[in-house]
Parts: C-alpha cells; sequence; structure tokens
C-alpha cells in the first residue's frame, strides 16, 4: 500500500515546517509554489551582491523550531547558526529619548530610571506576571480549536482568568509603567502582528516579554536562510518542490477538493495543506458558492493588519554606531497609528523600523558595504492610497526621516535599491489587501474565529501559517505546522507506514 499523497500550497515558512513533519511521518509530499524560491515573506531578496531579509528580522523564541528541527532529526542551532542581540534593539522617541533595549534588566532598569525614576522596579513585576501568563497560554497556542467547545477545555478555563478580554495592550502596560514612552517599549511589539497596542488584546503583553526572556536572535545569513535550510532538509526528507508553479483552481466534488490545477497540470492527494494567504487563495481559488463562512463578501468584512512600506537599500560603508535593530516611535505616535489603521492616509511624521543587519552579519553585503532595510507601517489597501503615484513622494520623506536617527547622509551612500509597496504585498506576493500580517489578531479573530487548521469548509484542506490559528509572527506560524501535520496524521487514521510523527 502507497503512502498518502499530502500536496502543500506555498513554501513560505508554515508550508516549509509543515511539509519537513509530514515526509518524516512518511507522507509522500510536494509543494507547489508561486514564486522561484522558498520562503514566502521569508525569503531573500538579493540584488548587486547585496542579500537583504524581504520580511521578518526579529527570530523570536526559536524553542517551537528547534523542537520541530529535532522531531525531524536535526539541530536548528547548527543548520542554522544565530546570534543572540544585545542590545535587542534601539528606540528612539520622536518626542525625546531614547532606550538601548537590552536583556541585562539591571541595565534596562538604570535606562529606565534615566528616563522615568518612578518606573524603577515596574519591569520585574512585568516579567514575573508574563512568565505566568505565557505558561497558562502556550497550551492553548499548540492545539488546534476546532470549535466553540473547546473554549470550555481545562487549559482555557486555567488561562481565563489573564485574558481581561475588554483590555488593551496599551492598557495593560498601563498597569506596570507610568510614562507613556515605558508603555510603548513593552506594546509596540502588536505591530509585529500589524495592530495598534491600543486595539491589540492584552494577551500580547507575552510578546515582549518572549524578547527579553528567551532572546532575540539574527540567524547568520539572514531569516531567509532559515527557510531556505528548511526547504533543502524537507527535499533531504523526500519532498518534491515545484517552483514558478502557481495553484490556479480546484478540482471538487461537492465540497471536496479532489485536486488542484497548475500551468503544469492536475495534482490529486489525499490532504491539501495550504500555506499561502488565506484570504487572497480562497478568494481567487475556490468559487464562491462553495464557501459560506468564508465568502467574498464575509472576507471583505473581516478585520485586517495593516501593511508596509519597505526599502532595501545596498549602501557604501556601513553605520558601525546604528545597532543591529533601530525603532524610531513618532513624535503623536496614536495620531500614527490612527493614519494606519482608521484614516487610512499616509503619515508626515511616520514611526519606522531600520535594520543595520551588517554589524552582526557582514556576509550580507560586499566589503566594505552593507545592507539597510527600511520598514514604514502603513494603512493596508482601501482604495484611499494610489501608490502608483504615492510611492516616489513617500520614498523621499522617508529618506528625509532617517536625520531622526543619524543618517543624515543615507541619500549619498546608496548603491542600490528596492522597494515594496502595499500594492507590490499584494500584486507580486499574493497578499489579500497588501496586509502583511494576515487577519487582524482581535478576539473575534482568534481561536475558533480564525479559519481552522482543519479548514471547516472544504474536505481535505487544511491551513497552515499567519493565516489561520495560532496567528502570525514565525513562533506560533511554526506551531501552526505542528498542529496542522498532527490533525493531516490523525485524520489519516494510522494509514501512514513510517508514522514517526506523535499525535496530537
Ligand atoms: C515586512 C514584514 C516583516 C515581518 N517581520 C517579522 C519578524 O520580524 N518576525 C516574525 O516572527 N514575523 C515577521 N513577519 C510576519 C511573518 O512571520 C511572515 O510574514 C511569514 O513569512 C509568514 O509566513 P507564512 O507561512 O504565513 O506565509 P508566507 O511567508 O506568506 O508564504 C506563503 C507562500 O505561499 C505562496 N503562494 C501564494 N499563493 C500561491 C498559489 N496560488 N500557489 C502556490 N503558492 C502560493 C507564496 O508565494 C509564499 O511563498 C513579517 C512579515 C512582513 C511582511
Amino acid at each position: 500500500m502507497s503512502n498518502p499523497k499530502v500536496v502543500v500550497v506555498g513554501a513560505g515558512p508554515g508550508g516549509l515546517a509543515a511539509a519537513m513533519q509530514l515526509a518524516h511521518a512518511g507522507c509522500e509530499v510536494t509543494v507547489l509554489e508561486r514564486r522561484d524560491r522558498p520562503g514566502g515573506r521569508t525569503s531573500a531578496i538579493e540584488r548587486d551582491g547585496y542579500r537583504f531579509d524581504c520580511g521578518p528580522t526579529f527570530f523570536l523564541y526559536p524553542r517551537v523550531l528547534k523542537e520541530i528541527f529535532a522531531s525531524v532529526g536535526y539541530d536548528l542551532m547548527k543548520e542554522v547558526p544565530m546570534e543572540r542581540l544585545d542590545p535587542q534593539y534601539r528606540l528612539t522617541f520622536g518626542g525625546g529619548g531614547q532606550l538601548d533595549c537590552t536583556p541585562d534588566l539591571e541595565e534596562m532598569d538604570r535606562q529606565i530610571a534615566t528616563l522615568s525614576p518612578a518606573d524603577v522596579g515596574a519591569l520585574a513585576r512585568y516579567m514575573d506576571d508574563n512568565r505566568v501568563k505565557l505558561e497558562k497560554f502556550r497550551p492553548i497556542l499548540e492545539s488546534p480549536f476546532s470549535s466553540f467547545t473547546d473554549l470550555m477545555r481545562p487549559s482555557m478555563i486555567a488561562a481565563a482568568k489573564h485574558l481581561h478580554p475588554f483590555r488593551s495592550l496599551g492598557q495593560e502596560l498601563q498597569r506596570y509603567f507610568t510614562d507613556p514612552r515605558l508603555v510603548i517599549a513593552f506594546a509596540f511589539q502588536s505591530k509585529y502582528l500589524g495592530m495598534s497596542p491600543f486595539n491589540c488584546p492584552s494577551l500580547f503583553s507575552i510578546l515582549s516579554f518572549l524578547e527579553y526572556e528567551h532572546g532575540v536572535w539574527h540567524p547568520i545569513g539572514g531569516c531567509s536562510r532559515v527557510s531556505e535550510r528548511m526547504a533543502e532538509i524537507a527535499e533531504e526528507l523526500g519532498v518534491t518542490f515545484r517552483y514558478d508553479e502557481p495553484v490556479r483552481s480546484a478540482e471538487m466534488e461537492g465540497r471536496h477538493v479532489k485536486s488542484l490545477t497548475t500551468d503544469h497540470g492536475d495534482y490529486a492527494a489525499d490532504a491539501f495543506v495550504v500555506n499561502a494567504d488565506f484570504a487572497d487563495w480562497i478568494t481567487r481559488t475556490v468559487p464562491n458558492t462553495k464557501r459560506k463562512r468564508w465568502s467574498d463578501d464575509a472576507i471583505a468584512k473581516k478585520k485586517f493588519s495593516c501593511s508596509t512600506f519597505m526599502l532595501y537599500l545596498g549602501i557604501e560603508g556601513i553605520y558601525k554606531d546604528l545597532p543591529h535593530h533601530s525603532i524610531h516611535i513618532s513624535e503623536d505616535y496614536e495620531q500614527n497609528l490612527r493614519e494606519i489603521e482608521q484614516t487610512h492616509t499616509l503619515s508626515s511624521d511616520p514611526s519606522f523600523y531600520v535594520q543595520n543587519a551588517c554589524v552582526t552579519d557582514p556576509s550580507l553585503a560586499p566589503e566594505g558595504h552593507s545592507t539597510l532595510y527600511v520598514l514604514v507601517p502603513v494603512t493596508h489597501q482601501t482604495g484611499s492610497i494610489d501608490w502608483e503615484k504615492e510611492a516616489p513622494a513617500f520614498r523621499e520623506l522617508t529618506l528625509d526621516r532617517m536625520g531622526q536617527i543619524g543618517l543624515g547622509d543615507l541619500r549619498d551612500r546608496i548603491r542600490t535599491e528596492h522597494m515594496i509597496t502595499p500594492q507590490g504585498w499584494n500584486e507580486d506576493y499574493a497578499i489579500y489587501k497588501g496586509a502583511t500580517f494576515n487577519l487582524a489578531h482581535n478576539l473575534g479573530q482568534m481561536l475558533h474565529k480564525r479559519p481552522r487548521n482543519r479548514f471547516e469548509e472544504l474536505g481535505g484542506v487544511y491551513l497552515v501559517g499567519g493565516g489561520t490559528h495560532p496567528g502570525s509572527g514565525l513562533p506560533v506560524i511554526y506551531e501552526s505546522s505542528r498542529i496542522t501535520s498532527g490533525l493531516v496524521l490523525k485524520d489519516f487514521n494510522g494509514k501512514v507506514a513510517r508514522g514517526e510523527m506523535a499525535e496530537k
């Protein structure tokens, strides 16, 4: 008897991790990828000898991927060496003040004392509380949510008292810190989910905790190197990759998917694991008449994360005094957040993030040169901004703003350049509304209310990646691959010959 066949749609981090685990368990796995390389938003952009991460640059909580590598017989830290960063990042505030955020908590307290003496000691309290909170929430992040009744699980009940559903992340941090800059220093991480701290559930205070407790890591070669190595390992485990093969349509019997079609043929399988951006893929590939809960109209009404305006700059020389990661918070941060999430307009004073990776990893640029990655959070596409018209002026504004972190001479040093706008995320990366961090993570769109790992509307279809449970961000995306692979194998009901993977 031959082993079950699985087709994975998309070689992003979620698809790669699922492919590795399913192949290791004995499935015959084919990955169909629309682009020419693995990694999706976690792939490399290479130009004129410079190498940039396209999306993720913060590698957090390696524990999940370490466990996945170990489960298929590999050691993550050997396969992709990583450095823990200290400082983790520099935060500068448009209204004045700076923090070099470090996992050395005594040094962090000294810096807090300079900024706001009244807040000394708050960090220790924050860390202690969030250590407990993460432990309570881990079982929830590690298991599927298939229905409302899953909310009644003992783990959910144990975590409920830490959930505070009506408290935002910003309000949660105000319980610890009186200085608004310190509130932002421990709440801005909601931007990793593409959300304002003032709309993001308080649960996500665990994000900054993860940084301080478990580290901010730089994989040598960039986060994209992790994806590349995962694709190599998947091949070693027997996975077949078919690049430049976008899935165009689904062949169905009733609501059950039988095969997927690309320009090169039909791919029948026993299970289809979709890693492509959920909202983009489903609206393009599966007829609207086959969907109810996730019809085109229902999806259009959902809340989506912000998008990002990106500049990837290959520059002459290196800014030695600029740390690996710098985040600049605009003078009127709340106004900036309103422009992104409510008025859907461009800010004249945006917050931004710059990665100066060559201070840690010179391999990313030719000798004597370096790379700068500039990310400006902006609204997802609503029709309010014509990026073809606005992009050149927004580029100028962004480069002007670099003076705020000491890069006043940047324009003269640019040797190569690449730009991605929300329109580019949508058209070139197949992301619905260019919303780079998927469906927003408000409580109405989480757990069983997110598109489910065993997709509830189509037989044979499973989801993995930022569009399903637990959500966006690499650690939880990798976690989604464990949940989804577990469900696929469970549904195969022991029909996998090697069956090495533990069922959840
Ligand atoms: C600018 C930016 C910065 C980010 N920074 C961080 C960070 O610092 N840390 C962090 O943890 N996370 C970060 N993220 C969020 C998240 O970790 C990444 O977006 C991650 O790559 C998402 O992984 P995924 O598995 O959901 O899918 P993706 O990476 O989107 O991969 C999906 C794959 O599916 C393919 N595909 C789509 N349609 C089809 C089709 N029809 N047929 C075949 N293939 C298809 C795509 O080409 C792609 O390769 C960032 C994201 C962005 C955009």
